[in-house]
């Protein structure tokens, strides 16, 4: 960003901005804490200015009702270039009063681990789940031009990123607000020919008419990760009726079953939540049946929180919470069993392994079958470096982490190909 140079310490920055998350209460907590913790270099460190920015503003008109103190710029959600202008301003202030220049910045930054950057394609959403305040903080979906995310991502291939992790609240529906409504493949295509781009991975696919085109993807790019994150939320069809996800257990079903026909190897990952109202008991079983017949290799479970202002918070049929902590714990071992037994299936394979932190006899990093921040992570045995895609063979695992010993590196060159371990 023009005029700005980002630090690794936030004691050593004059402006800190806090992109927020608020669509559900732990979130807005979450993000309360952070902005506690961070204003605190008003007093200790070198800021001048904080600024928050994302949902929060969007949710709380003012800091002072979110329950922040210190915050100098309360950024409601706008295009990127204005939220960008109103922060460069305050950088410029920062800077004047600090009475100096920042250093030339990088061009993009990244806040992953080494080799990896997340790549947003597209923001807001135009879906109506009754439990989601996204649509209302976010606004309608807005997808980036294909033009602008291939530049974006060739800048990250030049930074020495290998792996692009496409993110947007609604990824299946990235193109349809923009003209020729290009399907999702198209994105994938460009993006798929950027040099240096070994891994692509996909998060948040809603599984309303499934964008079954991609599929045909995994023949042409060895870099699109065969890796499909599908939250269905439930298995009850007057649950997920209740949750206006549209679909149905029996099309979720045949998408599942369409992925793992066409994509040998695929790695499926699902979100569950538990204790929506109206989830009996005979609702939870039919959940408990899905995720025992399908096997998902990935999942994730929440607990529903009802949120002022969304549909749910109004409906009849209110789940004790201590019950659905109870279902919570009750599916999420379920799954461990499940993830235990998908991880003994690779043990004495040899897998491709990103590695993100390198220590001296011991690095930690994630094979290609796990995504950042949700997967857990592979642990590896010897020397490795940091930000290189290395082959390496699985030799104990746990049911949230692998733990392999390299074979042999293969980061170093720039051509794609399949990820081992499939
Ligand atoms: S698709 Fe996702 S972001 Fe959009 S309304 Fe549903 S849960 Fe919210």
């Amino acid at each position: 960003m023009r005029g700005i140079s980002p630090v690794s310490d936030p004691a050593e920055a004059e402006l800190i901005v806090v992109n927020t998350c608020a669509f559900v209460g732990d979130a807005v907590a979450e993000s309360v804490d952070v902005i506690g913790e961070l204003s605190e270099y008003k007093q200790n460190g070198r800021c001048n200015t904080l600024a928050v920015c994302g949902c929060l503003p969007a949710r709380f008109r003012t800091a002072g009702r979110a329950g922040t103190g210190g915050v100098d710029l309360w950024l409601r959600p706008a295009p990127a270039k204005k939220v960008v202008e109103r922060i460069l301003g305050a950088a410029s202030s920062s800077r004047n009063r600090a009475g100096r220049a920042a250093g030339a910045p990088p061009a993009r930054a990244n806040s992953l681990s080494a080799g990896a950057a997340y790549l947003k394609v597209a923001d807001g959403c135009s879906r109506r789940c009754s439990f989601c305040l996204i649509p209302r903080l976010r606004g309608p979906l807005r997808s980036r031009a294909i033009g602008e995310l291939v530049r974006e991502a060739e800048q990250l291939a030049a930074m020495g990123v290998k792996e692009i992790v496409l993110v947007a609240q609604d990824l299946a529906s990235w193109g349809q607000d923009i003209p020729g409504r290009p399907g999702l493949w198209r994105l994938l295509d460009g993006l798929a020919g950027v040099d240096g781009v070994r891994w692509i991975r996909m998060m948040y696919l809603f599984p309303r008419r499934p964008p079954l085109r991609l599929l045909g993807l995994f023949e042409r790019h060895e870099n699109i990760l065969p890796y499909f994150d599908v939250p269905l939320q439930h298995a009850d069809a007057r649950v997920l009726r209740r949750m206006r996800r549209g679909g149905g257990p029996a099309a979720h079903e045949k998408f599942i079953r369409a992925i793992r026909e066409r994509v040998p190897g695929a790695v499926i990952r699902t979100t569950f939540m538990v204790g929506f109202p109206g989830e009996d008991e005979r609702a939870f079983g039919t959940l408990m049946k899905f995720v025992e017949r399908v096997r998902f290799e990935r999942m994730g479970a929440f607990v529903f929180s009802p949120e002022e202002g969304t549909d749910a918070a109004g409906l009849s049929g209110g789940i004790d919470l201590a019950l659905a902590r109870e279902r919570l714990g009750m599916l999420m071992e379920l799954q461990a069993g499940i993830a235990l037994e998908y991880h003994r299936s690779l043990v004495g394979g040899v897998i491709d392994v990103l590695v993100e932190s390198a220590g001296r006899g011991r690095s930690t990093g994630r094979a290609w079958n796990q995504a950042p921040e949700v997967d857990g992570e592979t642990v590896i045995e010897g020397r490795a470096e940091a930000g290189e895609i290395v082959k390496a063979r699985v030799t104990g695992c746990g049911p949230y982490h692998l733990e392999v010993v390299p074979v042999e590196s293969t980061g170093r060159g720039r051509r794609r190909r399949a990820p081992e371990g499939r």
